[in-house]
Parts: structure tokens; C-alpha cells; sequence
């Protein structure tokens, strides 16, 4: 599967869908994304290829880690994204693959942040924080 940006100048290959979908509703996805939440299909850097290039923003968590969000640089669509706590996987933005038909969520963290209208399926895992 190919994920790309808007313009298509930063893309990721995947070799499947991945079965760990991650939405969070934490102010920082809300923003950065300009969505209600964020969500992230998880996937170990090996079986990745990245074309094309991509600035990087670097911001601490809360627990005293980082997570990179990397963007295109002409469209600024974020792509893909790296928490220091997992630093061998990489997160692929999933709206960045445009398949309806892509796994649904398996988490959902930063739930005290979740728009009211918003409903992730009941048998994913929810958390009113992040994952502890
Ligand atoms: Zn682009
Ligand atoms: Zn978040």
C-alpha cells in the first residue's frame, strides 16, 4: 500500500493495512492534523520505504519523551510520525493512504479531549490519557 501527501512528493510504501490504529483526540493532533483527532497506523521500520522528502518538528510529551511528526514540505501534509518511546516503529498518518476501507482504530487515547459528536468503535481500547 502506498501512503502519500496532497502533492504526492513524500510517500510511504507499506506492505499491508496494519492492525495497530491508534486515534488520538490530544490537542496536539488536533491541531497539527486541523481534524478532531489524529490517527496513526503503526508499522516496524523495516518493512517501510520513504520517497521523496520531509521536514521534521520535534515536540515533547508528557511523559518526558519526543514525537516527530514528519510533513511534506511543499503541501505540508503530515505523512508519517515517530515516538521516542517506540523508536524501531513509525506511525503512517491514515488519511495519508485514502482507503475507506483501512482497518478502524484498535485505541483511542486522549479521550477527555474527544469531540462530543465523535464515536470510535466499543471494541477498541479507550484511555482518558494516554497509554500508561
Ligand atoms: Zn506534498
Ligand atoms: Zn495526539
Amino acid at each position: 500500500m502506498e501512503a502519500k501527501c496532497q502533492c504526492g512528493q513524500l510517500a510511504v510504501t507499506t506492505p499491508g493495512p496494519s492492525s495497530t490504529v491508534v486515534a488520538c483526540h490530544c490537542s496536539y493532533c488536533q491541531r497539527r492534523s486541523g481534524s478532531p483527532f489524529g490517527v496513526f497506523a503503526y508499522y516496524p521500520d523495516d518493512v517501510l520505504a520513504i520517497i521523496g522528502e520531509a521536514t521534521k518538528y520535534e515536540r515533547p510529551t508528557e511523559t518526558g519523551g519526543t514525537f516527530e511528526t514528519f510533513f511534506c514540505p511543499v503541501c505540508g501534509s503530515t505523512v508519517y510520525a515517530r515516538a521516542s518511546k517506540h523508536p524501531t516503529m513509525l506511525g503512517i498518518a491514515v488519511g495519508a493512504f485514502n482507503d475507506a476501507s483501512f482497518p478502524a482504530p484498535v485505541r483511542s487515547v486522549w479521550e477527555q479531549g474527544k469531540h462530543h459528536w465523535v464515536s470510535i468503535p466499543g471494541h477498541a481500547q479507550h484511555f482518558p490519557k494516554g497509554r500508561s
